[in-house]
């Protein structure tokens, strides 16, 4: 969900209402980000400054909707890259973008008169693994160290208090420099939704979709065991697709199972490639 290479993408913010289920994770994330909020209190009591959390679970499940809430929460700047965008042929190349992106940070935080800003790395795995296990490994090495002294060189003295959000479906692929304190020191998972986290999604991605009166959502949330957040999002717009096909002016309780049976059928041939 990250724009461009080489440069950091901006995508809207959105509130923690536009999330579904995650209660556990929302709760826990807004609990790490009050110290961004409070920053001043959190100082006079000697609390050292938090510089990374981690966000790890699966593909699909709202760790970049909580990373954009993140910033909305904390009305900071927010510039989001992915770590395959770090990743280069010549060597310096992905430390320069790593420098840049915190400068950029900095910069815009500056310009729109903000405290903090906080940066997202989709991808964690990619451009923060273990180092030395990499085919081409020094630039790999060159990029995870400059990020390393970024995170070290965030000032509780800044005009501009920097987070870095990563996201992960790996985590242990992640180098260990990169979990130790004053680093990534915060993990939230974010998982699959359960039951009532599946019906939160579907009510949330429902809105604006005319639904037939033989629509059960609370069904359709038990039939869908194991579907991610975008897995849902895309079930409700494929049976509008559907509906919109046969001439229907609702969409209806066939057309929802017809979708099931495509999104399960997809996620199949998707898979089949990578795994
Ligand atoms: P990836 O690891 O593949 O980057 P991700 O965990 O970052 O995935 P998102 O990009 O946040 O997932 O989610 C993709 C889309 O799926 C969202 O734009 C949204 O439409 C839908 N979605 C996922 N999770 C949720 C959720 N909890 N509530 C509402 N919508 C969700």
């Amino acid at each position: 969900a990250t724009t461009g290479s080489g440069s950091a993408g901006s995508l809207r913010p959105i509130d923690f209402d536009a999330i579904g289920g995650q209660q556990v994770a929302k709760r826990e994330l807004k609990e790490a980000l009050d110290f961004l909020r409070k920053s001043d209190e959190a100082a006079h009591l000697g609390i050292r400054p938090l510089k990374g959390i981690l966000l790890v679970g699966p593909p699909g499940t709202g760790k970049t909707l909580m990373a954009r809430a993140a910033a909305s929460y904390t009305q900071s700047v927010f510039l989001a890259a992915s770590g395959s965008q770090f990743v280069e042929m010549y060597a310096g190349v992905g430390a320069q973008r790593i420098r840049h992106i915190f400068n950029q940070a900095r910069r815009q935080a500056e310009q729109e008169g903000r405290s903090s800003a906080i940066i997202f790395i989709d991808e964690m795995e990619v451009l923060g693994g273990k180092r030395g296990k990499h085919a081409s490994h020094l630039e790999y090495d060159q990029t995870l160290n400059e990020l390393l002294v970024q995170m070290d060189g965030i000032a509780p003295s800044e005009r501009v208090r920097l987070l870095v959000i990563g996201a992960t479906n790996r985590p242990d692929l992640l180098d260990s420099a990169l979990l130790r304190p004053g680093r990534f020191d915060r993990t939230v998972r974010v998982d699959l939704p359960d039951k009532e986290g599946r019906r939160h999604i579907l009510e949330i991605h429902a809105q604006g979709k005319p639904l037939a009166p033989d629509v059960d959502l609370d069904e359709l949330a038990r039939e869908t065991y194991g579907f991610s957040g975008a897995h849902l999002e895309s079930l409700l717009n494929e049976a509008a697709i559907l509906a919109m096909r046969q001439g229907d002016r609702q969409i209806g309780g066939r057309h929802l199972r017809e979708a099931v049976d495509k999104v399960l059928m997809g996620e199949k041939l998707d898979r089949r490639p990578s795994e």
